[in-house]
């Protein structure tokens, strides 16, 4: 399941750079190109999926594959036990600009509530 036209399949892929700090089986996880916390990256799955409940339905397991794997992102870079967010954005009003499923992981800062 690959999008050519993908940028986050292409990543996948490593026809675009992009900082990679963890490589599973089924999913990656890189540093996001224009931080918004000490920490963010973004963990995404090998198989392109457009949003999380896409996932959700064609491939039950990848979504705790994906927390998962951003949680062990989060003890790495130090910022699991002070707390970090998990984000899918959703959709155009819910932020989202890449349609490919990606969880961010941000930390490293107090993050405010409600987020913009
Ligand atoms: P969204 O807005 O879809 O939830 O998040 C997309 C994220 O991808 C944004 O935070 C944006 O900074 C990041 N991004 C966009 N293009 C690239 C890229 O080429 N490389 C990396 N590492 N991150 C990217
Ligand atoms: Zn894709």
């Amino acid at each position: 399941m690959v999008d050519p036209d993908c940028l986050f399949c292409k990543i996948v892929k490593g026809e675009v750079p992009a900082e990679i700090i963890r490589a599973g089986e089924r999913t990656v996880a890189f540093r996001d190109i224009n931080p918004q916390a000490p920490t963010h990256v973004l963990v995404i799955p090998r198989d392109h999926h457009p949003d999380a409940a896409s996932a959700a339905v064609h491939d039950s397991g990848l979504l705790d594959e994906v927390v998962r794997e951003a949680h062990e992102v989060a003890v790495a870079e130090g910022v699991a036990e002070a707390g970090y967010r998990i984000v899918f954005n959703t959709g155009v009003a819910g932020g989202q600009t890449v349609f490919h499923l990606h969880a961010h992981l941000l930390g490293g800062r107090g993050l405010d509530w409600p987020p913009g």
